[in-house]
């Protein structure tokens, strides 16, 4: 039966950890009764670290004009394209700083080259990106990624959530949009045919209860449009950013796996929930394969953005495959919509 907010709040107080995994396993277990876990090999692209936007977690962004901004040249697009798929890689993570100057027909030729030199899936563009590029074109929500649809883009990844509670998100993210906004986004999304992950940054300084708030937001989504794929959780990393001067505290292992195991528990709608090695490290990752996760995201190829925040944490395909073998499942690889069926 589905639990209530309440109980939510009363699992995060809970220090029954075991109880809590075992829990979220059983759930994982009807969910996914095949006793697979799955990985995928893809890229991490990040085509601009200019923005306008200053959140406080962030240690990737760049204000325009510095001499450290970039925009990736096409080549450059190709060439890291090009070695994804030699890995063996079906999709690419796009994403970028919010630019001011990028219109929506920039984004449109973007897509339809690289969908005509390449067999690859464009997993791209979070919800900041998408209304920002809305507002500087003046263009609707919906115009915009219907034009991007038609262009190539595949799916909407869930960057930009952070905690998707206004009050939380006024005092890391004040230029940012507002949690109506992001789920408006992928509203919109889901209402095109689009599928979209879901994401949620925790340990930035929000309280249990906004915790929650942004599980029932995403679950009420889910329920109008079943558009989300999976939801992946993971942990603020404070290296190198303002918020970290204040947030002296990194979240817990603990923390982590509890918090894993709630959401799996709170997210009964979402199909896959992903257990996060780049911010915990495998070994932690390893674990939350029985606190609720059956996925391990990306060997990724390239990580920009949490690893300036200072997460150094790496992973080949055989370290995926090992953790999952080692925790009791089939590893398989998948697709960014999470498909096993045609790979392996
Ligand atoms: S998190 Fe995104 S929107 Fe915020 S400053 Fe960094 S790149 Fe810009």
């Amino acid at each position: 039966m589905r639990i209530t907010d309440e109980q939510a709040l009363d699992m995060f107080h809970s220090d029954d950890l075991i109880g809590l995994g075992m829990e979220a396993d059983g759930l994982r277990r009807k969910l996914h009764p095949g006793g697979v876990a799955s990985y995928i090999i893809d890229r991490n692209i990040n085509y601009t670290n200019f923005c306008t936007e200053y959140c406080s977690f962030c240690a990737f962004y760049r204000p325009m004009g510095h001499k450290e901004g970039y925009v990736l040249s096409r080549e450059t697009l190709h060439e890291k394209i090009q070695e994804t798929i030699d890995l063996g890689g079906t999709g690419v993570l796009m994403q970028g700083g919010l630019h001011p100057h990028l219109k929506i027909e920039w984004y449109e030729e973007l897509m339809r080259d690289l969908k005509q030199n390449f067999k690859i899936h464009l997993h791209a563009l979070s919800a900041p990106e998408i209304l920002n590029i809305a507002e500087i074109s003046g263009i609707t929500i919906e115009q915009t990624i219907a034009r991007l649809q038609a262009s190539g883009l595949d799916s909407i990844p869930g960057a930009g959530a952070e905690i998707l509670d206004d009050e939380v998100r006024y005092k890391i993210a004040r230029l940012k949009c507002r949690s109506s906004e992001w789920i408006d986004v992928h509203r919109t999304a889901h209402k095109l045919g689009m599928r979209t992950t879901a994401t949620m940054m925790f340990g930035c300084g929000e309280n249990l209860q906004q915790r929650v708030n942004h599980l029932r937001l995403l679950r009420e989504l889910q329920d109008e449009t079943g558009g989300f794929t999976a939801f992946i959780p993971w942990s603020f990393q404070r290296e190198n950013t303002s918020l970290g001067r204040f947030v002296k505290e990194e979240t817990t292992s603990v923390e982590f796996l509890r918090t894993l195991a709630i959401c799996r528990i709170y997210l009964d709608n979402i199909l896959n929930v992903q257990t996060s090695w780049v911010t915990q490290g495998l070994k932690v990752c390893q674990l939350g394969l029985r606190f609720g996760g059956n996925d391990v995201g990306s060997i990724m190829i390239e990580e920009n953005v949490v690893s300036q925040a200072g997460a150094r944490n790496q992973a080949t395909e055989e370290d995926l495959r090992r953790i999952i073998r080692d925790a009791g499942f089939v590893p398989k690889q998948r697709d960014s919509l999470y498909r096993t069926y045609f790979l392996n």
